[in-house]
């Protein structure tokens, strides 16, 4: 769970100015180690056969200390943890990037917890639909439900008022109708997530992109 806390410092003039100091030289180790990054980047994209190896933390702090330094003396007068602290995280926030965390990799059990506890945070309302609601089946423009629907049907067609939109597009927003009307779908009103399929799972997804505000 990522929380956010606001913390304010009450400072004295002295302390206020070391502290601007040490935030503005993280900042500009920041932007040299990013610049840096993404120029190795661009290098080994166009250089499959020449490629560098990618700086962990420590390698790009050395290189900060022989390189960027010696030519910009005022970092002498902040402790060595800040730049060093900076290039760290971005290191971190490119490890992320490469591993693309998303809502996908947390699980479903974690999904449902993190959705529990931060509507209950922000005072919103979490509706659970029933796991055999047929979101995927139904037209969300007449609400004809089809019969079969397989898989492979990647754009849901009626046959009944002619509507046509993306499978998952369509379900999404049979799901977000019923997050509006709650009476009249929720059956058991308490899902069993851990049984959710795949799919299932990506249409949950989709409803929180349409019906949750972004915090
Ligand atoms: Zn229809």
């Amino acid at each position: 769970m990522l929380l956010g806390f606001k913390t304010e410092l009450k400072l004295n003039n002295q302390q206020r100015t070391e502290l601007l100091k040490h935030a503005g030289t993280a900042r500009h180790a920041w932007n040299w180690g990013l610049k840096l990054t993404r120029q190795i980047l661009d290098h080994n994209q166009a250089n499959l056969e020449n490629t560098i190896k990618f700086p962990s933390g420590i390698d790009l702090h050395k290189w900060l200390v022989a390189l960027v330094k010696p030519e910009n003396p005022w970092y002498f007068e902040v402790s060595k943890c800040a730049p060093q602290y900076a290039l760290r995280d971005l290191r971190m926030a490119w490890d992320r990037c490469f591993k693309k965390v998303s809502v996908g990799d947390m699980g479903f059990y974690e999904f449902r917890r993190q959705l529990e506890y931060k509507t209950k945070l922000y005072g919103a309302e979490l509706v659970t639909v029933d796991r055999w609601f047929p979101s995927s089946k139904t037209c969300s423009n007449c609400g004809t439900k089809k019969e079969t629907l397989s898989l492979s049907e990647r754009v849901f067609e009626c046959e009944d008022c002619r509507f046509s939109l993306d499978r998952d597009l369509n379900a999404a927003i049979n799901l977000k109708n019923v997050v509006s009307h709650p009476m009249s779908a929720c059956g058991s009103g308490e899902a069993d997530f851990s049984e959710l399929k795949q799919e299932d799972f990506s249409l949950l997804a989709n409803v929180s992109k349409l019906s949750l505000t972004p915090d």
